[in-house]
């Protein structure tokens, strides 16, 4: 099981969601689910990332969350049957194995085991959220550009991935011009490389170091809460 998430629970609890499990797709770009609807499924991720994006009422929205491998996506709809807060919206292309939220809801009132599971998934989730509002207030766009591309990192395949310009201006609340200029301060240090749709890591060690504390911060939150982490090795 490519998903970590699932790949941590116990044969047992493995049981309750591998019968009813479903390979699906998605493409870079495609909404998941939006916030204020009802989500009637959970995505455990195999490969790619998947956003939370918080939407303003101006229809303005920053990224909050990212979720990869190591987790899932929708858990509002198993155990508390809420709607969705956030809009989820694949940042990666990849696929995930869905299982309808009825499934995990049954699942999870049978396994203390797995609510355990859930616990730390979701704590960790909380803090990353916590981390990201303080560091979009506080933070440097340089640091925090480097910071969301570390994040990704940790969660693509490869060290290039697809991602345009107004992905990037999305992702960190801020107009495409101004991610030009930042992007270029990482570029010019030679720690990513930009093409068309498309950024590359160059030096991981030296993006790490141009991040904000943010990112080890968060790391070491995965660790404490026995989260899986999504690729990179553990400093
Ligand atoms: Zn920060």
């Amino acid at each position: 099981m490519n998903n970590l998430w699932i790949a941590s629970l116990d044969a047992a609890d493995r049981q309750r969601l591998e019968p009813h499990l479903a390979e699906k797709a998605f493409a870079q770009g495609q909404m998941l689910y939006d916030a204020g609807e009802a989500v009637d499924q959970v995505w455990f991720p195999l490969n790619g990332v998947v956003s939370l994006m918080t939407v303003l009422p101006e229809d303005k929205m920053v990224e909050t969350a990212a979720i990869g491998r190591e987790g899932l996506v929708g858990v509002t709809c198993g155990p508390m049957n809420a709607r969705a807060s956030s809009r989820a919206i694949a940042q990666i292309e990849g696929s995930a194995a869905c299982c309808p939220g009825e499934v995990f809801a049954d699942a999870l009132s049978k396994s203390a085991s797995m609510r355990n599971a859930l616990a730390r998934f979701t704590e960790s989730l909380f803090a990353q959220i916590q981390q990201a509002a303080a560091c979009n207030a506080q933070h440097r766009l340089d640091e925090r550009l480097a910071r969301w591309l570390l994040t990704l990192h940790d969660r693509a395949d490869a060290d290039r991935f697809d991602l345009t310009q107004s992905d990037i201006a999305g992702m960190l609340g801020v107009r495409r011009a101004t991610v030009s200029e930042v992007g270029s301060v990482l570029e010019d240090r030679a720690l990513i490389r930009r093409g068309r749709g498309w950024v590359e890591v160059l030096d991981r060690g030296g993006l790490e170091a141009a991040s904000c504390g943010c990112y080890s911060a968060m790391r070491g939150v995965m660790k404490d809460l026995g989260v899986p982490r999504p690729s990179a090795p553990d400093a």
